[in-house]
């Protein structure tokens, strides 16, 4: 890859940023503050607006569903959230109402602030990856030297693909995120044929690779993956996002090992945490949304809780729990049918066993994952919440009379 072409091509073009004026959190804001350069603006407006079938960017699993049930899959409309479209280009007090309610963050106005991004504005570096609509650079900007990831996508290749809808929810939510455990989107920019995302640069690349270069984590690893990725679901859930599409080619990790979620393509805004469509990935889908999607059966953010359990699962065993052919695997998972090998330990089966169950709302909540015996063992956090949690209740005689 002859970076210097690449700047070069990158130089020759003109990427305004058509948004007019700007949302931004508490928590961007103050980011905004402190590196002295970035914002996020939530604006897709340059997407054309379309309410055409979704497909999922990275693995196709829909591929692997029958074909009967893939159609119903995919023809499921996933969201109700709605964003302004590029025929909305001044901004009505409905659109600004409607996008104070994504989050629970305050949403405020400071057009002031608003960050005219273009690519001149970052030196380009080596690609990191290639997904399905357009490949991702480690980049740095320029003025600050903040380092980041461009993720570059075509928007040719997005309206072909039928994904405008993904990419937009993708936008929105992940921008009113900041959490450790969660890829922050600290802006985007667009130009006639490209959308530009400003992402938060994971160093050690996609966790999907470590675990099959590994072939299955060792206990204190994968119980301290699950501390985080339970840490993330419950910042994710507070504000109202299921993220609904938990597995390991979804999860980046950052320079210091620490698990960030990412691809918000499937997740959703749902205030009243209550959804009946259904979307997602085969070996990772819970019981409630294979059901498909109908009035009488919602599905909630306990969504997450059972791909939480298929991916400790996954961690301990190399391989996904219901891992068959299409329909037999449907079959299992509508019977919690699966068996957890003997080399897992007891403490670790208990919380699969948890978390694999199909009433949602028995799953074991976020609260209970990370104070249950499996991760306190190997999770100094945990611990101390364990023992915030538990208070009196599990310190012996001794210790409560010293
Ligand atoms: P995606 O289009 O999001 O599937 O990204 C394609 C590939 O680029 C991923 O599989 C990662 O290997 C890499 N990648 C994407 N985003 C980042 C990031 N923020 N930091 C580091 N690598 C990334």
């Amino acid at each position: 890859m002859d970076v210097s072409n690449l700047e070069a091509a990158f130089e020759r073009i003109t990427v305004a940023d058509e948004n007019d004026d700007l949302l931004v959190t508490s928590t961007t804001s103050s980011y905004h503050k402190s590196k002295g350069a970035l914002s996020t603006t939530v604006s897709v407006s340059a997407l054309a607006s379309s309410n055409s079938a979704v497909n999922r960017q990275k693995v196709p699993p829909l591929q692997k569903l029958a074909a009967t049930n893939a159609s119903r899959i995919v023809n499921a409309s996933v969201t109700k959230v709605t964003l302004p479209s590029h025929d909305s280009q001044s901004r009505t007090s409905d659109s600004i109402s409607h996008r104070r309610t994504l989050t629970d963050s305050v949403l405020y106005i400071q057009p002031s602030i608003a960050k005219q991004w273009s690519l001149p504005m970052f030196d380009i570096g080596k690609p990191l990856g290639k997904g399905k609509f357009g490949r991702v650079y480690l980049a740095k900007e320029k003025s600050t030297g903040f380092v980041c990831a461009l993720k570059v996508l075509h928007k040719n290749e997005i309206s072909q693909g039928k994904v405008e809808k993904q990419v937009r929810r993708e936008i929105e939510i992940q921008s009113h995120l900041a959490h450790p455990n969660v890829l922050r989107l600290f802006g985007h920019f667009h130009d006639s044929k490209r959308i530009i995302l400003i992402l938060e640069y994971a160093a050690k690349g996609e966790l999907y690779k470590h675990l099959r270069r590994e072939l299955k984590f060792p206990e204190w690893k994968a119980a301290q993956y699950i501390a985080q990725m339970a840490a993330a679901l419950k910042y994710l859930h507070k504000k109202h996002v299921m993220h609904r599409d938990i597995k390991p080619e979804n999860i980046l990790v950052g320079i210091h090992g620490e698990l960030k979620i990412s691809d918000f393509g499937w997740s959703v805004h749902a205030p009243n945490n209550r959804r009946n469509t259904m979307c997602g990935t085969l070996d990772y889908l819970p019981p409630e949304m294979l059901r498909g999607a109908g009035k009488e059966n919602y599905y909630t953010e306990k969504v997450d809780l059972w791909s939480l359990g298929v991916l400790m699962y996954e961690f301990l065993c190399g391989e996904a729990p219901f891992e068959d052919t299409q329909i037999q695997t449907q079959r299992r998972i509508a019977r919690a049918d699966y068996q957890i090998p003997n080399t897992v330990s007891a403490e670790a089966k208990d919380l699969i066993q948890r978390l694999l169950v199909l009433d949602p709302e028995k799953r074991i909540p976020l609260d209970e994952v990370e104070t249950h015996p499996w991760i306190v063992k190997y999770c100094k956090t945990g611990e101390r919440a364990y023992n915030r949690a538990s208070g009196d209740k599990f310190r012996s005689s001794s210790e409560r009379e010293s």
